[in-house]
Parts: structure tokens; C-alpha cells; sequence
């Protein structure tokens, strides 16, 4: 059985190619021939050792995920649909802007969190993802993008957010060499404040993110209280908020930013009240007597099939935000991106065992919805 080289973070190769009887060094050229040119040929690597190049094949291989569907957003935004094995699969987006180009990473083929507003979530927990499988999202996603858009040579992903399926620090010990290669030089080099670790809230999870790697840190709150939030975020019931606020605390002297991004999914008549907002702004201003330094990120709900949750109205969140911005906390309000191809926050499902109903329930969706977006288009894309 060959091992697949995209598991490795550079140290990791480095041990590699020391077991196959090479010099550590060695493991810099192959990396960078896998991660900056996107090889998977070691025949195409000719200027890696003779002796290297020749036992290779029989050890190793480079593999990415099948690919079982890409669907392209008007909007420019790109979908995958990637096959984990075993009937699940997990989806990819990335999201073009004028000046950066952002990919939002699976970390699970499903999530055991099982937030009410969030598709993966009921779709239950199915397995933690590889650190091959995370980096093969990027890894193939780059070099498609490198050809497609026609930019050979150029980067055109700028930036990673672990916001696909999954909860990113329920599986650290497969996240961590993936976040790794996404920084280091010889392979992505993203820079830390680029690469963004979104979580529910596993409290001793971020005390570890803080000290083997730290990144940019979003914290999914959704909520102002306890009860409120045990009620959307299960996980709240084991690490309440103000725990989980002071490990915010705890993680910003090593965080590559100087303040912690909220995100707050804004549901209608759920956690969305001009009193909620209040709540929300003395919290965050005065947790452990100074406050979180923090911006915070109002997401529209983006809704799915039998959540039972609709999403607020435009009128509201701008309400909301403004109480917050003019509480002192920087709130913006997410725009919504592909969501002609269910690619938003929250809509990323992937369960392939289900998808001939999956297909089936959406045609349906669409039938019901496209008449109504050309009556009046999605707020959003007015912005
Ligand atoms: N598990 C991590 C990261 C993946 S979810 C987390 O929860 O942070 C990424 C973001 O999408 C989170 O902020 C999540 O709360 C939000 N989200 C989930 N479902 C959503 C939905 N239906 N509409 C809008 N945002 C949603
Ligand atoms: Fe899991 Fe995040 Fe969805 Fe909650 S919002 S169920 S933590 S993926």
C-alpha cells in the first residue's frame, strides 16, 4: 500500500523520505513540485535525485478526490462536489472577489454538532476527513483554477476558511499539518491572518489551535445567552458562552489579528430582536470587565429544506447591525455568494447515499423559487 504524499506537512515528508533512506532536504523539492506546480506525476519531477525519483512510485502517490460534480455560480463562485468513500462526500466553494480569491474548506463528511440552522448538522456525523483529504480540496481547486481562469503560474487562491461541512476543531489532529502546508513558503504561503478556523466553540480545541498554530479565529456565537444558544449550538451545553469567551481571550496574544470575528446567523424571530442585539453588545463589551475585542458577522440564514427556520427580514439585520455598530463593534453583514448552486454558508449538504432524492427535492425547490427571485431578486445580490 503507497501512502498518499498529500497527508504530509513538510516535516512530515521530511520523515518520509528519511525512511526511504534520503536526506530530509530532499522532501523540500517534492513538496514544492507537489504544492507549487501541482505534480502528480513523479516522472514530471526531473530535477528531484535519481536515486528519490526511482524508489517513489513503488512508496508513494499523489492523489486527490474524485470528483463527482462542479457546478459554476453566475456569480463566479464554484462548487465541488468531492467522493470521501463509503457513500459521503463533502463540498468545496470558492468565492472570487475583486482583489482575493477564497476557498471554503470541508473538515468532516458531515458534523456531530448538529446546530438547528445548519444543512450539515442534521445531516449527522459521518467521519473526520483526512489531513490528504482537507489538502486535496486546495490542492486540486488551485490547479484547476490556475487553468480554467487561465492565470498558469499565478495564485489564485488568497485565502482559506474552514467554513465547509464539518467542525474544524473536532478533528485538530487531522486540521493541524493541513494548516501547516496552507502557510508554509514552499508550499500555499498563505500568511496566518489568511487562513480562517471557523468553530462552534470546542473550548480546550482553541487553547490548542493557539499554541501549535494559530490562525485567524471565527467563533460561531448566534446567540446572547445560555439558553438561547444551548437551544441552536448543542455543543453550548458542554462549553457555555462565557467560557467560551474567555478562551477568546486566551487566544488573541498569539492570534495573527488583534480582535476575534463573531459570526451570528441571523434567524427570524428566533435570536434577531433589537433586545437581542443589546444583549449581544453588552456581552461582548464587557465580558471579564474589558470586553472581547472583536468585529462581529451578521449571516443572513440561508435557508433548507424542512429546517422549519426562516431567515430575517433585510430591515432587521440592518437594524441589528446598526445597534451594534453604534455600540462600537464593527458588524458587517455577509453577503451571499452561489446561492443559485446552494453553495452559502450552511446549504453545503454533500451526503451522496442521498443524493438521487437530494436531486430531486432541489429540482423541485427550484421550480418553486426561480419564478419568485425574478419578481423580486435576492436581497443580496442587490448589495
Ligand atoms: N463548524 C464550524 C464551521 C462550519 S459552518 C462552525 O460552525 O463555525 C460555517 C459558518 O456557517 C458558521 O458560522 C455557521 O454557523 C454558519 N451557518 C451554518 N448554517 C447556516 C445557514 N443555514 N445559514 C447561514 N449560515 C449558516
Ligand atoms: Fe457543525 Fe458548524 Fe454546522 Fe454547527 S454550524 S452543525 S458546528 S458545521
Amino acid at each position: 500500500m503507497t501512502v498518499n504524499l498529500l497527508d504530509f506537512d513538510l516535516e512530515g515528508l521530511a520523515a518520509f523520505c528519511e525512511q526511504l533512506g534520503e536526506k530530509r532536504f530532499r522532501a523540500t523539492q517534492l513538496f514544492r513540485w507537489i504544492h507549487h506546480k501541482g505534480a502528480s506525476d513523479f516522472a514530471q519531477m526531473t530535477d528531484l535525485a535519481r536515486s528519490l525519483r526511482e524508489k517513489l512510485p513503488a512508496a508513494a502517490r499523489i492523489t486527490g478526490l474524485p470528483v463527482l460534480s462542479r457546478q459554476d455560480s453566475a456569480d463566479g463562485t464554484i462548487k465541488w462536489l468531492f467522493d470521501v468513500g463509503d457513500g459521503n462526500a463533502v463540498e468545496t466553494v470558492f468565492i472570487p472577489e475583486d482583489d482575493r480569491g477564497t476557498l471554503c474548506v470541508s473538515s468532516q463528511a458531515g458534523c456531530a454538532v448538529g446546530c438547528r440552522f445548519c444543512s450539515t448538522g442534521h445531516q449527522g456525523f459521518s467521519r473526520n476527513l483526512t489531513t490528504g483529504e482537507i489538502l486535496a480540496q486546495l490542492w486540486q481547486a488551485e490547479f484547476f483554477l490556475r487553468q480554467h481562469l487561465n492565470r498558469p503560474g499565478e495564485r489564485v487562491i488568497t485565502n482559506v476558511v474552514m467554513m465547509g461541512m464539518g467542525e474544524p476543531l473536532q478533528n485538530i489532529h487531522a486540521l493541524i499539518p493541513a494548516l501547516k502546508v496552507m502557510l508554509d513558503d514552499h508550499a500555499y504561503g498563505l500568511s496566518r491572518r489568511r487562513v480562517t478556523v471557523s468553530t462552534s466553540g470546542v473550548v480546550p480545541m482553541i487553547d490548542r489551535l493557539a499554541q501549535e498554530c494559530p490562525v485567524a479565529l471565527a467563533v460561531s456565537l448566534h446567540a446572547p445567552n445560555d439558553p438561547l444558544r444551548d437551544d441552536l449550538v448543542p455543543l453550548n451545553r458542554k462549553y457555555p458562552i462565557a467560557e467560551l469567551l474567555d478562551a477568546c481571550l486566551r487566544y488573541l496574544p498569539a492570534a495573527p489579528r488583534d480582535f476575534i470575528t463573531f459570526e451570528y446567523c441571523m434567524l427570524d424571530g428566533v435570536n434577531d430582536t433589537p433586545e437581542h442585539a443589546r444583549e449581544l453588545l453588552k456581552l461582548l463589551r464587557e465580558h471579564g470587565g474589558r470586553g472581547v475585542p472583536c468585529k462581529i458577522n451578521l449571516i443572513p440564514f440561508n435557508p433548507f429544506p424542512d429546517s422549519g427556520l426562516r431567515c430575517s427580514p433585510r430591515a432587521v439585520v440592518q437594524r441589528f447591525g446598526q445597534i451594534l455598530n453604534e455600540g462600537g463593534i464593527v458588524t458587517t453583514i455577509r453577503k451571499t455568494r452561489g446561492d443559485d448552486i446552494d453553495a452559502a454558508c450552511g446549504q453545503l449538504a454533500g451526503d451522496v447515499l442521498d443524493r438521487t432524492d437530494a436531486a430531486r427535492r432541489l429540482a423541485q425547490r427550484r421550480a418553486v423559487e426561480q419564478p419568485i427571485r425574478f419578481v423580486t431578486p435576492h436581497p443580496e445580490r442587490q448589495a
